[in-house]
């Protein structure tokens, strides 16, 4: 049996896969005997990174594909961050940034939301799994982290030619380490 992190208003289509629900500990699963594959979309990410405190929202803007607004975007940052595969710390005189972030740590899960409710969970194509995505504050279009992150240009990828606009950094959780799945940058 493998529990699933099934969003609220994609119960139905877990339970027409054959997801089951569990009341004592109010998660969904799959039952023994059904193939786990089926699933992917809701199997919880496996942590391969620790975020090493001061936590950093870190605030930019970006043109939307979509309505060709500028909308405020967001990452986390962190001071540094241990990745658990390579047992390796990185650390620079700027917070490393974090992209395609899954965390389950209530303290900064609440954080984010007081200060940035756009960025919130939801699903990426591009990862096929429930990540941390912006959404544009004039349309509400999913602005994608390879978008922000990957794409020479992007909000968090400077460029020469598009120089990196100024990022705001603001501290929104002060001590602690806190484990989840994500990719992150070396900080400049
Ligand atoms: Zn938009």
């Amino acid at each position: 049996m493998k529990y699933l992190d099934v969003p609220s208003n994609e119960e139905d289509a877990a339970k027409e896969l054959g997801a089951k629900f569990d009341a004592d500990s109010n998660r969904w699963f799959v039952p023994d005997g059904l193939c786990t594959s089926d699933f992917n979309l809701w199997l919880p990410v496996e942590p391969n990174i620790q975020l090493v405190a001061p936590i950093f929202l870190v605030t930019s803007a970006n043109r939307c594909y979509s309505c060709n607004e500028i909308s405020v975007v967001h990452c986390l940052g962190s001071k540094a961050v241990f990745d658990l595969d390579d047992q390796e710390e990185i650390e620079g005189e700027n917070p490393v940034l974090i992209s395609n972030l899954s965390i389950d740590e209530p303290e900064i899960e609440r954080a984010i939301s007081e200060v940035a409710p756009l960025y919130n969970v939801d699903l990426s194509k591009t990862q096929g799994q429930q990540v941390y995505m912006n959404h544009c504050e004039k349309c509400g279009a999913k602005l994608g982290d390879f978008f922000l992150h990957s794409e020479p240009g992007g909000a968090f990828f400077p460029t020469d030619e598009h120089p990196e606009m100024p990022l705001q950094k603001k501290v929104i959780v002060e001590a602690g380490r806190f484990t989840c799945s994500g990719s992150y940058r070396y900080p400049l």
